[in-house]
């Protein structure tokens, strides 16, 4: 029999991922002789841990906070979407070296796609924030053809650096006052900061400007309902759980290393809303 191969998720600190749940599930669903666990390594050694992984033990890994640049630039390969993400969240082995991708900005999309009718609307989106989540979104979402971008984000220097970075034209929102004209036009609004995460310092924002029909996203999972899509569903807007981005990012590195794209499904969705 064939050795175990090993994947990981590799942060600091890397306590409350969710990441072995899901991956694990899939392994055992597809039958597969892989296990998935998390692992936490300090930044001082990030570079020992790259360096002595061998490929016939581990497929790969998972990266999250705060590694996904450092990996990026460790790595020796990358494709387009990551390299110009200057980010990476997936890890894999092309042709015996480290090869990097990016998953986030595929999961944000797809799950937008499942839960709302976004591509039937042509009003402009709303990125609230400019930090490593927005810049995956803001290029998913220029790269589905979003109409008109708009990036509000309380450094605004952050959000210039975003777009200079990218080469995206959108508009900065530059205060509330113009988020809130703004908020009058737009077909979907996301929220890819950290606000609303366990409850604590909710966006303050007026959802009732929005047009009828509006879409609200929402990139925190912790609460699944945040503050933001509470106002939103209590609006009668169409609202977008952060859940969904995570279990579709992990779908498709589920893919780069298994060649399979699992479903992501009502049960999944159960078992990890049950450890949130
Ligand atoms: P990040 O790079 O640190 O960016 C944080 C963003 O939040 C920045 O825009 C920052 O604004 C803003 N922010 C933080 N505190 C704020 C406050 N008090 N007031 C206003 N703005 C504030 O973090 P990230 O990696 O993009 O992650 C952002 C959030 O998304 C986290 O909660 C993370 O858990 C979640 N996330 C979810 C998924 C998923 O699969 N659902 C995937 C990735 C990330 P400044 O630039 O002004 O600091």
């Amino acid at each position: 029999m064939s050795e175990t191969k090993k994947l990981y998720v590799i942060g600091w600190p890397i306590e409350h991922s969710r990441s072995p749940l899901i991956h694990n599930h899939w392994i055992k669903k597809y039958n597969l002789n892989a296990i998935y666990a998390q692992k936490a390594i300090a930044p001082d050694d990030l570079a020992e841990f790259i360096h002595t992984l061998k490929r016939d033990e581990c497929l790969g890994f998972n990266i999250t906070i705060p590694h996904k640049e450092a990996v990026f630039e460790a790595v020796q390969r990358r494709d387009v979407l990551a390299n110009k993400l200057g980010a990476s969240n997936t890890i894999s082995w092309r042709d015996d070296v480290l090869y990097a991708n990016n998953t986030d900005g595929y999961g944000f999309y797809t799950n937008l796609l499942d839960h709302s009718d976004w591509r039937k609307t042509d009003q402009p989106v709303i990125i609230y924030g400019a930090g490593g989540a927005a810049r995956a979104i803001l290029q998913a979402m220029h790269d589905a053809g979003a109409p008109h971008i708009y990036i509000y984000n309380r450094t605004q220097a952050r959000a210039e650096k975003l777009l200079a970075d990218l080469g995206i034209q959108a508009t900065i929102l530059t205060g509330l006052t113009e988020l809130n004209e703004c908020l009058q036009q737009a077909g979907l609004l996301i929220n890819t900061t950290s606000l609303g995460m366990n409850g604590e310092n909710d966006l303050d924002i007026d959802l009732s400007l929005m047009p009828k029909g509006a879409i609200v996203a929402d990139i925190v999972y912790t609460p699944l309902q945040t503050g933001l899509l509470k106002q939103a569903d209590d609006l009668g807007l169409v609202t977008v759980d952060g859940l969904g981005m995570l279990l579709h990012q992990a779908a498709k590195a589920f893919e780069i290393w298994f060649g399979i794209l699992p479903q992501v499904d009502e049960e999944l969705r159960d078992l990890v809303l049950a450890d949130l």
